[in-house]
């Protein structure tokens, strides 16, 4: 059935696995980041064999999906109110950022009788989650009086969504932070969190600062792409997640549509160049499943011209290949088209060359 996404495990355990590697060098722990494959146990199976220290996901139902598998789990998102009791019973260590949540994992690890550890997340630019750094001194005696958690570290989230990059600069607040809660309140800490893919780049060039002893990894593994340049990390694969769509039409016809041009089912008003007549094929897949601007066709010479809900249009004018009705084409991804299709139950998963357990 199409579409679908053939997924190699060979290549991500060797991802997984150069990372880790690479990592290990400068006394770096990495925590495989699970949603962009809706934690699929199978494929988070792969990554513990590869050696990761743990997994981390952003939904409580991904971390719950992964509890027969034997690793560390780390809950990233920082949690709901309403989803305390779950953090604490499927989680070993979550990220926090609110002062009332983080009570409410106490009241909650209380009432399991348990001990929950936690990351406390500082925000140093970026203006997602996070404390500001200059509430340190009011917050973390606050945070270290509740009985039923252990602070673990601090960590930082960058790029997500300001767009800011991990610098030797930033991170180093981060470590400074870290020396100023040790020496102040005298709670060791032994997981300082220093991002996720787009602190690769740092990580291989061998600069990423002194104390910063852990990654959350998830982008640099499935895709092998260093997320702060949009670069290709040497020595990975980029195609561990190829996605396949089959033709359901191929015909001649103009480029230009013929009529008013009012707005597409999206809002949008199209604009078209005149490229006179083109072979257009039309594939059985579109917005419902997959973000098409991050697709890139493995045919060099065919073009995507754009999606509606179900459909997806492609200039195949200058395909070498004889196309037929029926035939497939295949896409490598970016991260918002792996997200969406995963996410998508019209995709099907397939297994390409499945992982022989040792
Ligand atoms: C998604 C996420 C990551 C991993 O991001 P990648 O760019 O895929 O490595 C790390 N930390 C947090 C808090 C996240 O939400």
């Amino acid at each position: 059935m199409y579409p679908r996404v053939v997924i190699d495990e060979v290549k991500l355990y060797h991802n997984a696995k150069y990372l880790v590697t690479q990592a290990e060098r400068y006394g770096v722990s990495v925590y495989a980041v699970t949603k962009v494959f809706c934690a699929t146990p199978r494929l988070a199976q792969v990554l513990v064999d590869a050696g990761v220290s743990g997994l981390a996901d952003s939904r409580i139902q991904n971390i719950k999906k992964m509890r027969s598998i034997h690793a560390e789990k780390m809950y990233m998102r920082v949690a709901m109110p309403s989803e305390v009791d779950d953090v604490v019973r499927y989680a070993d260590v979550s990220l926090h950022s609110e002062l009332e949540t983080i009570r409410r994992i106490d009241a909650a690890a209380q009432r399991q009788d348990r001990r929950h550890r936690i990351v406390v997340m500082f925000d140093l630019g970026d203006l997602r989650e996070g404390f500001l750094p200059e509430a340190l001194h009011s917050v973390m005696p606050q945070i270290l009086a509740h009985s039923h958690i252990r602070v673990e570290g601090i960590g930082v989230n960058l790029t997500c969504y300001g767009g800011v990059i991990p610098t030797r600069e930033n991170l180093t607040v981060l470590t400074e932070l870290a020396q100023e809660i040790e020496r102040t309140y005298g709670q060791r800490l032994t997981l300082i969190s220093g991002g996720a893919s787009s602190s690769l780049y740092l990580l291989l060039d061998g600069q990423l600062p002194t104390g910063i002893n852990h990654l959350r990894i998830g982008e640099g593994i499935v895709l092998g792409t260093e997320a702060a340049f949009d670069t290709h990390i040497e020595g990975t694969y980029d195609d561990a997640f190829v996605l396949e769509a089959e033709i359901i039409e191929l015909k001649r016809k103009g480029s230009v549509p013929i009529g008013t041009i009012g707005n597409d089912a999206f809002g949008g008003t199209p604009v078209f160049e005149d490229k006179g007549e083109m072979v257009r094929a039309i594939l059985a897949i579109g917005r419902q499943d997959v973000d098409f601007e991050g697709l890139t066709p493995i045919d060099e010479d065919v073009e995507i011209l754009g999606a509606s809900s179900d459909h997806m249009l492609m200039d195949v004018t200058h395909c070498e290949r004889q196309l037929r009705v029926g035939d497939v084409l295949r896409f490598k991804m970016r991260y918002s088209a792996l997200l969406k299709v995963f996410t998508s139950e019209y995709v099907e998963k397939v297994y390409a060359t499945p992982l022989k357990r040792l």
